[in-house]
C-alpha cells in the first residue's frame, strides 16, 4: 500500500508537506477508496444517513461570486415557500421516513429572526421527534442563540475556504473569512452540531489553500464536512472558468474520511450532478450521508446555484425511491434515524471555558 494511505490509516494525519504531496501526486484510487469504506465502516458500519432538505427561499443579499442565486443576478427568478408549504414538506418527509430537515436559503432579510424561530418552533411542535438543521448564512450569535432555544440542533456553513486571499477573490468585501469563523465558533459554543466545508476546484484554489482547508476543520472538529466539486454557473462573474474534477474531488472526500474518521461526510448533490452516479462513488469514497431534496417540485428549477443540478424534477417519493435503490446498489443502507455525529457537541463537553456564561 502507498506510505500515505498506509500512515493515514494508521494515524489519521499526515504533516504539511505530505498533505500537500498526497494531493499533487496521483493516489491508487482502489487502495485509497478501500481504506476510506474500511474506516468508514468501522464506526458507521453500512449506514447512509438521509437529512430531507427543504431549499425554502432563494433570495439572498449577498454576491459570492461562485454562486447561482447570489443578489447581482438579475436572470435569477425568485420566490419563498410560505410556513405552510415548509410544514407540509416537513410532513411529507416525515410520511416518508425522514427524521432531519434541513432548511437552507440564500440570506433573505425577509426572514427576521422572529420569523425564523416560528418556523423552527411549529417544526419541532409538529415533529418533536426530529432534528431540525439551519443553513441561512452568517448571523450573530445572539440570533444562532434564539434559533437553538426555539428547537434548531444542528447548521450547516461551510467555510468555502480557510485561506484569507482566496476567500477575497471568492467573495465581495462585504464578506470576511473572520466572520464566518466567528460564525462557526459561536455555533459550536452555542451547542449545535456544527457542518463545515469547502467546494473543491472553485476559482483560484491551490493545493495549499486545500491544506489551510483541512488545517481548519481540525481546529473547528464539525460533526458534518460537507464538499462537492465547484459547478459553474454562466450567470456569474466566474462563468468563464471551469468546474472542478470528479476525481480529486473523490480523492479529497476520502482524504476527509482518513482524517476525520467519526464525521458525517455527505454524498453532496453537486457529485451528483457532475456525474450519473456521482454520488454512489462518494459513498464509495468514504460518505455516509445523503440529503434528498423535499423542496416543492414546482421551486426545485430555481434554486439554481449551479448549472444542470439534480432531481430537479421528481417528487419526494420518487426522489427517496430513486435513492433507496442507489444506496443499495453500491452496497449501504439507509438508516432514517436522527444518525447523530460520533463527534461530541461543544455544550456536551464539560468545559467551562466554552460554555461561557451558564
Ligand atoms: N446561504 C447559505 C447556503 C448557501 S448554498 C450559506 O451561506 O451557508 C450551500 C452551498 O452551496 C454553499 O455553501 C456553497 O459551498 C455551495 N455552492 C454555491 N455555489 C456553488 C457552485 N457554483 N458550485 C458548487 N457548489 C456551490
Amino acid at each position: 500500500m502507498s506510505e500515505l494511505i498506509e500512515k493515514l490509516k494508521n494515524t489519521h494525519q499526515l504533516t504539511d508537506d505530505e498533505l500537500l504531496r498526497f494531493l499533487a501526486e496521483p493516489q491508487p484510487e482502489d487502495e485509497l477508496f478501500a481504506a476510506a469504506d474500511e474506516l468508514r465502516r468501522e464506526f458507521y458500519g453500512d449506514a447512509v444517513y438521509l437529512r430531507g432538505l427543504i431549499e425554502f427561499t432563494n433570495y439572498c443579499k449577498n454576491n459570492c461570486y461562485y454562486c447561482g442565486i447570489r443578489a447581482g443576478n438579475p436572470h435569477a427568478e425568485r420566490y419563498r415557500l410560505t410556513d405552510a408549504q415548509i410544514l407540509s414538506c416537513c410532513a411529507e418527509g416525515y410520511s416518508l421516513g425522514y427524521r432531519t430537515f434541513v432548511l437552507q436559503g440564500g440570506e433573505d432579510p425577509y426572514y427576521t429572526d422572529d420569523k425564523i424561530c416560528a418556523i423552527v418552533s411549529a417544526i419541532a411542535k409538529q415533529h418533536p421527534d426530529c432534528r431540525i438543521t439551519l443553513s441561512i448564512g452568517e448571523k450573530s450569535r445572539e440570533s444562532y442563540q434564539r434559533y437553538y432555544d426555539a428547537g434548531a440542533r444542528r447548521y450547516l456553513l461551510r467555510h468555502e475556504t480557510a485561506d484569507p486571499t482566496h476567500y477575497r477573490r471568492l467573495h465581495p468585501e462585504s464578506l470576511s473569512l473572520e466572520n464566518r469563523k466567528r460564525c462557526l465558533f459561536d455555533l459550536k459554543a452555542i451547542g449545535y452540531q456544527v457542518g463545515s466545508g469547502f467546494m473543491i476546484g472553485s476559482p483560484y484554489q491551490t493545493n495549499d489553500c486545500l491544506r489551510q482547508d483541512i488545517r481548519f476543520l481540525q481546529e473547528l472538529q464539525p460533526a458534518m464536512i460537507g464538499v462537492g466539486p465547484y459547478i459553474t454557473h454562466s450567470e456569474t462573474p466566474f462563468a468563464d472558468q471551469p468546474s472542478g474534477d470528479l476525481h480529486f474531488s473523490l480523492k479529497i472526500i476520502a482524504l476527509l474520511r482518513l482524517m476525520f474518521p467519526k464525521a458525517l461526510i455527505p454524498a453532496t448533490t453537486a457529485f451528483g450532478s457532475m456525474h450519473p452516479q456521482g454520488r454512489e462513488l462518494a459513498l464509495k469514497a468514504g460518505g455516509n450521508v445523503m440529503m434528498p431534496n423535499l423542496s416543492p417540485t414546482a421551486v426545485r428549477k430555481l434554486y439554481d446555484l449551479y448549472e444542470n443540478k439534480i432531481c430537479t424534477g421528481e417528487e419526494a417519493t420518487q426522489c427517496k425511491g430513486c435513492l433507496e435503490r442507489r444506496i443499495q446498489a453500491a452496497g449501504y443502507r439507509i438508516v432514517t434515524d436522527v444518525g447523530d455525529s460520533l463527534v461530541p457537541t461543544a455544550a456536551a463537553e464539560p468545559c467551562g471555558a466554552i460554555r461561557g456564561k451558564e
